[in-house]
């Protein structure tokens, strides 16, 4: 089972490397998808130990464990989630994680710092949503920022275009820095074809790319 395969690789990964949050993140979501919500939950509060600016691992820490039936954890963290995301500016997370705690029954706080220098007057239903969409239609798939594309693929291939199309400039930077951890923390050589395999996956899933 495919499941089963990724699973075992995110486990090696968070074991061989205790300190690499996207181990334990990637962990967690495969943990999720397969309905291990107990597991997800543990491999996500690590992730997020290690880095709480990781404002994805909120909105899927809050499903594990409302799901596990611990709806005031979950909503405790989705809370915290908000606030991350406001910090940073990843519209897409805050978004699915006012949608989560919505559908839980639990108010959502309001954004503490709209920077709308555009400010439409009456516009405060668009609270974070502040930003217009891009007139070119891109929004970052990872952060949701309707701006900073890249300016041209980052590498030759169908994955150098999808990540053109679909990454904005600042997760790609923030994946660079990851990557190398992988590579190293790894032992990969981007010359062995399952290694190069394994190292587009992590990145595939560290960008959340549309497919
Ligand atoms: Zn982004």
């Amino acid at each position: 089972m495919a499941d089963d395969v990724r699973i075992r690789q995110f486990e090696k990964m968070a074991q061989d490397d205790p300190n690499n949050e996207l181990g334990h993140f990637s962990l967690g979501k495969a943990y999720l998808e397969a309905g291990r919500n107990t597991e997800a939950a543990t491999s996500l509060k690590r992730a997020l130990d290690l880095n709480p600016t990781m404002s994805k691992a909120y909105e899927l820490i809050g499903t594990a464990l409302h799901r596990a039936g611990q709806r005031e954890l979950a909503i405790e963290m989705l809370t915290r989630g908000i606030t991350v995301a406001d910090e940073r500016g990843d519209r897409k997370p805050r978004e699915a994680i006012a949608a989560l705690l919505r559908e839980f029954g639990a108010p959502v706080p309001e954004p503490k710092h709209v920077s709308a220098p555009q400010g439409r007057p009456g516009s405060s239903a668009d609270a974070g949503h502040a930003q217009p969409p891009s007139p070119d239609g891109f929004s970052c798939a990872r952060c949701g920022r309707p701006s900073g594309k890249l300016e041209k693929p980052p590498f030759k291939g169908p994955l150098g275009l999808r990540i053109h199309e679909q990454v904005c400039q600042v997760c790609w930077r923030e994946w660079i820095g990851m990557g190398t951890k992988v590579i190293n923390e790894m032992g990969l050589q981007l010359a062995n074809r399952a290694h190069q395999d394994t190292y587009d996956q992590y990145m595939i899933e560290f960008l959340q790319l549309r497919v």
